[in-house]
């Protein structure tokens, strides 16, 4: 087994970065915490620092440091993006899983990629902003990105060994979210606890809003073109309420190839740190008996116009979805505070992207960034023009 890997793990004190530790801490032999990276959470990343003693701890900002609480001699605190990036890059990291939310971590990330470190991918910014730059620098580096998102773990397994040129579509599948039976009337009045429901995953705040809007499916298209290669046309969602079937692959032969489990997201995260080998997690058996009735449904595209303005910006690319995800941000964070309705969320990212102009052909990461704001800054001036609900 050769000595354990050492990952740094982005966004340590999120849902996903906890799983991470969960899975590290069980395997002690395989893998080591080389550095922890986190918000604002100082307090947590204080204890995690303390329980896997990583050699580099990073907050994105200085004044939450005095909250970090005693840390083990030795323990580097650095800081923001640079700081991030000198954990990343450090010779000692294997691997990292870059699980932090927003576009702090793309430029360490991208830097790490080009140094050939191992990237599991579970932020979602990362390849729809800057797809082109972290595929680009991964080549160049000889880095392989494994995803950690669920469906794209799934069509990884369902992928590989097969020639691309095989492939008809991947299908993605989707809860559907808490609102998969509601009507547009319903979804209006929809409560943050109501939104943040979801049936069978358990997740963090943001991506819970996504799951609901649909959002989240539409963001792992533009995810899935970068990873896998395909253009949207051959990316298809389907609605998949039992949230056992992650995702599957068609073939030109008829064959389709799917990949199942429980919903636990210890099982991408533990494939993507030690792939190609299976770790042996151990958790609930999957019981067929226990999980009749699976069903598959046409997304409503009325109700959730989300997963067209998704398509809509994979197919214009360049900075078209860094836009289209800075205003969905924007705006599921107004939703979350109470400042919009629910469904005024896509009425936001929609006004972001009608006015949207996609920049020139070759765009740089500059370029991206740049659209980052501008998409941010039109989503609250659109916002400032809503009536309170
Ligand atoms: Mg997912």
């Amino acid at each position: 087994m050769g000595l354990p890997k050492a990952v740094a793990v982005l966004g340590s004190t999120g849902s996903v970065g906890r799983s991470a530790l969960d899975v590290i801490a069980r395997f002690p032999g395989r893998f080591r915490v080389a550095a922890l990276c986190a918000g604002k959470n100082a307090k947590m990343l204080g204890d995690q620092a303390r329980r896997f003693r990583p050699a580099v701890i990073c907050l994105s900002e200085e004044r939450a440091a005095a909250r970090l609480g005693r840390l083990p001699a030795g323990t580097r605190v650095v800081f923001g993006e640079q700081g991030m990036t000198e954990a990343v890059c450090a010779k000692a990291t294997d691997t990292v899983l870059a699980a932090a939310s927003g576009v702090s971590s793309v430029r360490p990330v991208i830097a790490a990629a080009r140094l050939g470190k191992r990237i599991a991918l579970a932020n979602k910014e990362l390849l729809v902003m800057a797809g082109r730059f972290l595929v680009e620098a991964a080549r160049a580096g000889g880095a392989r990105i494994l995803p950690v998102d669920s469906e794209h773990s799934a069509v990884f397994q369902a992928i590989e060994g097969h020639r691309r040129e095989d492939v008809l579509r991947i299908i993605l599948t989707a809860s559907g979210g808490p609102f998969r039976n509601r009507t547009l009337r319903q979804m209006r009045e929809a409560t943050v606890a109501e939104a943040l429901g979801h049936p069978t995953w358990r997740m963090g705040t943001k991506i819970s809003v996504d799951s609901a809007t649909l959002m989240n499916k539409g963001l792992e298209v533009i995810e899935a073109t970068w990873l896998f290669g395909l253009p949207p046309s051959k990316i298809d969602v389907t609605i998949h309420p039992q949230s056992v079937v992650h995702s599957m692959v068609e073939y030109r032969d008829g064959s389709l190839i799917a990949q199942l489990g429980i919903p636990d997201m210890r099982i991408p995260i533990g494939y993507a740190l030690s792939y190609p080998e299976r770790l042996p997690l151990e958790l609930p058996r999957f019981k067929p008996h226990r999980m009749d009735g699976w069903t598959f449904e046409t997304p409503d595209r009325r109700r959730f116009p989300a997963l067209s303005m998704a398509y809509a910006a994979a197919e214009a690319g360049r900075t078209a979805p860094a836009a289209l995800n800075a205003g969905n941000e924007v705006a599921v964070d107004a939703f979350l505070s109470g400042r919009i309705r629910f469904t005024d969320i896509a009425k936001v990212v929609e006004s972001v992207m009608a006015g949207w102009r996609g920049g020139r052909r070759n765009v740089t990461l500059s370029d991206v960034f740049r659209a980052d704001g501008e998409a941010r800054e039109a989503a609250m001036r659109r916002i400032s023009f809503i009536r309170r609900p």
